[in-house]
């Protein structure tokens, strides 16, 4: 095999709560993570000499060793000695420092695929635990689907897929760094926590209703505050018939739950008009693979 096509799809938390900060500076997360179907595409090509190239149509990431793509193609040529190359063509649709794991589910295809294309036989088991090394986020974005995700990320129980419905996500333009929201959280001040196990218990009962009702992010707490802009989309979703809306991750990426296309289509259409989001999609939960 020469050549290798992997999507890399891109997740949503359903819920996020931080558990508490241990003393070696590192959140417990508890969070309820799902794939969606937005994805970027990586086509990943073996090279004679020990080399790693990467292009991309994106103009707004590093192209070098800082992209996880060449940190992962790097460990991966290390733990299994790799003497050939690799070269990496990156079609990035996934909006980049969002909360949607773009770098991570990056990284998660280059694991895989370089495993299909160097025929390496590892299980997913074993790339997982390889991936801790790369990003909290990795080992889960190899398993993909509903999980639940504890510790700082890398303990993983898979959920059933939660029912379908139309997911709206919106990604205001701006940027937020995700060290200064967690700096600024004061997890083990926190009085109030999200639901988490509530929300497994609607999941495993298909209830959809329920689930969006108890939809809740800590991480709100520091980013709403310092960009309104989140709550108003949240609200424009809402009042345009979504069920709930929440910023994923560390934000700023906002998404809504609707079960009517109509209903999601016109509050697309709103948060367009009124500029608050350049980089916005109607999408769905995506389990298969
Ligand atoms: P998370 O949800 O895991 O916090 P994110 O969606 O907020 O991630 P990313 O899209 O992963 O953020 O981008 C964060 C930074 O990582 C970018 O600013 C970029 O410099 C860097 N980066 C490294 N590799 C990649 C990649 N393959 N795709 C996107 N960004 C990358």
């Amino acid at each position: 095999m020469q050549e290798i096509r992997v999507d890399a799809r891109a997740k949503i938390n359903l819920g996020l709560d931080v558990v508490r900060r241990r003393e070696d500076g590192y959140h417990e997360v508890k969070m309820i993570m799902q794939t969606v179907a937005l994805y970027d595409t990586l086509t990943m090509t073996r090279l004679p000499e020990s080399e790693i190239q990467i292009t991309s149509n994106a103009g707004d990431i590093p192209l070098d060793e800082h992209n996880l793509i060449y940190k992962t193609a790097r460990l991966m040529m290390e733990q299994y000695r790799i003497r050939e190359g690799i070269k990496v063509h990156l079609e990035k649709r996934i909006p980049v420092a969002a909360g949607m794991a773009g770098g991570s589910t990056d990284a998660a295809a280059t694991f895989k695929g370089m495993n299909e294309l160097f025929q390496l036989g590892a299980t997913e088991e074993e790339l997982r635990t390889l991936a801790v090394k790369i990003g909290a986020d990795v080992p889960y974005c190899i398993m993909g689907g509903t999980a639940l995700s504890e510790g700082i990320g890398e303990i993983l129980t898979p959920l059933p897929a939660p029912p379908q419905c139309y997911l709206l996500i919106a990604k205001p333009d701006l940027y937020v760094s995700t060290k200064y929201v967690y700096e600024n959280l004061h997890a083990n001040e926190l009085v109030h926590h999200p639901d988490i196990d509530g929300m497994i218990t609607c999941i495993r009962e298909q209830d959809l209703w329920k689930m969006t009702a108890l939809m809740e992010n800590v991480l709100e707490n520091v980013t709403v505050r310092k960009y309104p802009i989140i709550e108003e989309i949240k609200n424009i979703m809402k009042e345009q018939g979504a069920w709930n809306a929440l910023m994923s991750g560390s934000g700023p990426t906002v998404f809504g739950i609707f079960t009517s296309e109509e209903e999601a289509e016109k509050a697309k259409a709103k948060i367009k008009e009124q500029e608050m989001a350049k980089q916005i999609f109607v999408s769905a939960f995506s389990n298969n693979g």
